[in-house]
């Protein structure tokens, strides 16, 4: 069922439901407002009937009001019947117990089939008690009820009708808006993603669904044009290396060459290959730590063992780099240091931030410094280099962003964007500060899995290491 079918039986069900109390209200209270009205008539009826037959001695039927089926009957307080109306017509079956229950105060009622009697008591000039049941049919008065229950019924019916169809169209209407909004989105496709939904000047909650819709847009459309310049980008950095060596290969080729030419062509070539594969070892990195998180190897990894083994596989390829490891304050428990995690991916994003510290500086050294906080690491990488230029840091993290100051330095311009996805992916964020000409640091946070709130009273358990950094 549709929003617009809802909308309306809702609507109509729940008007239906006010007019028909109404109804019902008007047609009850009207009935006990003509049952009073007949009652006073009985009354009356039955008073002006004794008095009448006191004072003149006879009722004549001419002076009192005719109502149909009338009859009234005088009993005196043993319920013997003194005076009946209407000899002809069988009397209006009375019990004793009736009787018994009249009362100067508290007249009775009663009511069979059409016919309605009231039974009264008065006290005769003897003072004597007469007991007085007058009944009759209001005819009028339940033909007029009658006609006001068709009234209502046919006026309730149709007005189900008029809500009806006034519901169909206040729904069609308030839905329009819905409906332009869905013909807009889907004439938006990947060809058009930099189209937007027009928004107009209301400030409902229609006009709220549409300004996200235009915000998501625009947070497709700059993935989308991330992606496509991703690939260009990737492409461009695949084909210089393999322009460059099918330009090294012509020009050996051109001629004979010594064995020594060849080699320190060969050496070349295997340059570029390394660089290449470096490329696209990165961008499958990328691409795994860019994937789905569930797929990852998650475990419970120790940061110090990690930083131990990314610094010394740098240094076994570099031997000129120098990277210093150190505890701004020893942990209390080793579980401090344990952050569940992928630890290939974890490993590659510390060698990038090392790899670049000493890359980018005169000297090659970065410092790599551990602290800790209430259920965080945190992990800062300082070098004393070139520093990065105020303009190109929001860009850095950008896959292929490589800063023109060190163009003339080996790099594709992935590892920042595949440590940050990766940080990312451990919950983590990671922070750069740089001042060019001094050095720049980056400070990574990452929530461990030690809540020390619960371990307050332990004894410390590693600080017998205070100062050095070779027990972890
Ligand atoms: P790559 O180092 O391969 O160029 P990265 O993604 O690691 O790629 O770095 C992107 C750019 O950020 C680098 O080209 C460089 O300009 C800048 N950069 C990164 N780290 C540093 C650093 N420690 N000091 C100065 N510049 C840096």
């Amino acid at each position: 069922m549709n929003i617009r079918t809802r909308l309306t039986l809702l609507f109509v069900l729940l008007v239906a439901s006010i007019v028909l109390l109404f109804t019902v209200s008007v047609y009850y209270l009207y009935d006990q407002f003509r049952e009073q009205e007949f009652q006073q008539r009985l009354e009356e009826k039955a008073f002006t009937t004794v008095r009448l037959r006191e004072d003149v001695g006879e009722v004549p039927r001419a002076d009192l009001p005719v109502m149909t089926d009338e009859q009234v009957t005088i009993y005196n307080k043993q319920g013997l019947v003194l005076y009946n109306q209407d000899n002809q017509r069988p009397r209006f079956p009375v019990t004793p117990n009736f009787l018994n229950k009249i009362t100067l105060r508290q007249p009775q009622y009663i009511r069979i089939g059409e016919i309605e009697a009231i039974g009264v008591l008065h006290l005769n000039s003897r003072g004597a008690p007469l007991l007085i049941v007058a009944s009759g049919n209001d005819r009028y008065g339940l033909s007029k009820l009658d006609r006001l229950r068709e009234i209502l019924f046919s006026g309730w019916l149709l007005s189900l009708f008029i809500v009806g169809i006034a519901g169909y169209l206040f729904a069609t209407d308030a839905l329009r808006p819905v409906a332009e909004l869905i013909i807009q989105v889907n004439a938006i496709s990947a060809t058009n993603i930099h189209e937007r939904l027009r928004v107009g000047r209301q400030r409902d909650e229609l006009a709220d669904l549409a300004r996200t819709f235009n915000d998501l847009l625009i947070r497709l459309e700059e993935a989308f044009v991330l992606q496509k310049s991703f690939v260009s980008h990737a492409s461009h950095e695949l084909r210089t290396p393999l322009t460059v060596m099918m330009g090294q290969i012509e020009v050996t080729r051109l001629q004979a060459r010594s064995a020594e030419e060849y080699e320190i062509a060969f050496d070349g070539l295997l340059d570029e290959v390394k660089s290449m594969i470096r490329l696209v070892n990165g961008l499958l990195e990328l691409a795994r730590a860019s994937s789905d998180a569930v797929n990852l190897n998650y475990q419970p990894v120790r940061i110090d063992e990690l930083l131990w083994q990314a610094q010394s596989l740098i240094v076994s390829k570099m031997p000129d780099y120098q990277i210093d490891i150190d505890f701004t304050d020893l942990p209390n428990q080793e579980e401090e240091l344990v952050i569940v995690g992928e630890e290939s991916l974890l490993q590659t994003a510390f060698q990038n931030l090392m790899e670049n510290g000493c890359k980018y500086s005169f000297d090659g050294c970065v410092s790599v410094r551990i602290s800790f906080e209430r259920k965080q690491l945190q992990l800062t990488f300082i070098d004393h280099g070139y520093g990065i230029p105020e303009a190109d840091i929001p860009h850095i993290f950008e896959p292929f962003y490589r800063s023109d100051s060190t163009m003339t330095i080996n790099g594709h311009g992935i590892g920042l964007a595949l440590t940050q996805r990766i940080i990312e992916l451990h919950q983590g964020h990671i922070k750069v500060e740089s001042v060019v000409g001094e050095g720049t640091t980056f400070r990574i946070t990452l929530p461990t899995t030690y809540d020390s709130s619960s371990h307050s009273g332990d004894t410390p358990e590693l600080s017998e290491n205070a100062g050095t950094t070779s027990g972890f």
